[in-house]
């Protein structure tokens, strides 16, 4: 019996069920205990001193931007292999994308992208750079930071495909999310991502600075803390005490927040990350064995050898010029088999907004990259004789 696969989903068992149910039937829904316990739960599984759970990936990256004060004349170096939301958070800001190119066979930016990028910016103050762990593999973060320090950037990492990547730093290996070389670090916990809250995101840091002011732009930039009241006036009463009622605003924010249910799922699914990232990598390792004899015309990624990947993806590449079958024929005809493919992803400087915002760039290796992938069905609840399908159907089209 065959069943439809597709390229990702999440896995939601009973006690996922049953904690979620558990916040229902609890006294608060939002900005109660469920969401503290989560985000002690993820600073604890990604070695991070502060974690900031938001309402999304997007609305993390946005958060961190505005953390960062970047804005109009700023210059956000985004690699173009990427989701839009990378790049558009600098535009929520008003600063603007230099879009830095990627190696074809990782998908991944170095610190050579990064450089030739900083060439690209010219009035534009260049001010942060968002590196991309792209399917799980990490950028090199040591050799990537210790160019974005000499000129003087901050780093927020896009690790929303990255939850349970360990990376290898000057200090050992570290969690994804230490931070051990970057300022932020970003996740998603969208449900086709390693661990699902439905929507849902969060921001990690070392810095305890960022941290309050991520926690202040999620709730409209509310300050409650008395110690950072700016108007004493209006905040102490005659005896010196704080006013019960009182809090103020600096700076507008956002309602970023998300809620104690979701944060009950996210917390559940964060408890079986390593069983997760497990069964992908078995999964990872029955496709490679599986593909291996379509080689060279369909190959694996590159794999990088400072980096432990957790797989949030699985892609092929594929060497379509070299046949007669397109990708766009080859997803038709797997999906008449019920086999779901995706391309992750169009490179984002090649998107109508970013074309006509900045034409001209010209990114050989993300184009390289993005002409041969082609991602797979790969998720914790797929079995290994569905991987053999897979590939079998793949060989058999591409012929
Ligand atoms: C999913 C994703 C995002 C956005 O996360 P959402 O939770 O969907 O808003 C950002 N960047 C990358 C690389 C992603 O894969």
């Amino acid at each position: 019996m065959t069943r439809p696969l597709p390229y990702g989903r999440q896995v939601i068992d009973d006690d996922d069920i049953a904690a979620v149910v558990a916040a229902l039937k609890s006294d608060t829904l939002t900005t109660g205990p469920a969401v503290t316990a989560f985000e002690a739960a993820l600073g604890r599984v990604a070695a991070a001193p502060q974690a900031v759970v938001c309402s999304s990936g997007t609305a993390a990256l946005h958060l961190a931007a505005l953390a960062l004060d970047l804005g109009p004349g700023d210059a956000v170096v985004v690699p173009s292999l990427t989701f839009l939301a990378t790049a558009n958070a600098a535009r929520y800001v008003g600063a603007e994308v230099v879009f830095a190119d990627v190696d074809p066979a990782t998908g991944l930016m170095g610190p050579q992208h990064l450089e030739e990028a900083l060439t690209r910016c010219g009035g534009l103050r260049p001010r942060a750079v968002f590196p991309v762990h792209l399917n799980g593999q990490c950028v090199h973060m040591a050799a990537l930071a210790e160019t974005a320090r000499q000129h003087g950037l901050a780093i927020v990492e896009d690790s929303c495909h990255a939850l349970g990547s360990w990376q290898e730093l000057s200090g050992g290996w570290q969690p994804t999310g230490a931070c051990g070389a970057s300022d932020m670090a970003v996740f998603s916990f969208h449900p086709v991502k390693t661990v699902a809250m439905g929507e849902g995101g969060a921001i990690t840091t070392r810095d305890a600075r960022l941290a309050a002011r991520l926690r202040s732009l999620r709730s409209h930039g509310m300050e409650r803390d008395p110690t950072r009241f700016i108007q004493a006036g209006e905040a102490f009463d005659s005896d010196g005490c704080p006013n019960p009622w009182y809090y103020e605003m600096a700076a507008p924010g956002f309602n970023y927040r998300a809620s104690d249910i979701s944060c009950a799922l996210g917390a559940s699914q964060l408890g079986k990350l390593d069983r997760f990232v497990a069964r992908r990598a078995e999964l990872v390792a029955a496709y490679d064995a599986a593909l291996a004899p379509l080689a060279p015309r369909v190959t694996p990624v590159h794999r990088v050898g400072h980096c432990q990947p957790a797989w949030h993806i699985q892609v092929a590449l594929i060497d379509f010029a070299a046949g007669d079958v397109s990708r766009a024929q080859l997803m038709r005809a797997l999906a008449q088999r019920e086999i779901f493919t995706q391309v992750h992803y169009l490179p984002v400087h090649r998107q109508p907004y970013y074309r006509q915002r900045y034409p001209d760039v010209n990114l050989p290796g993300a184009d390289a990259y993005y002409d041969r992938c082609l991602t797979l069905p790969l998720f914790v609840g797929m079995t290994g004789d569905e991987v053999g399908r897979v590939v079998e159907a793949v060989g058999e089209i591409l012929g």
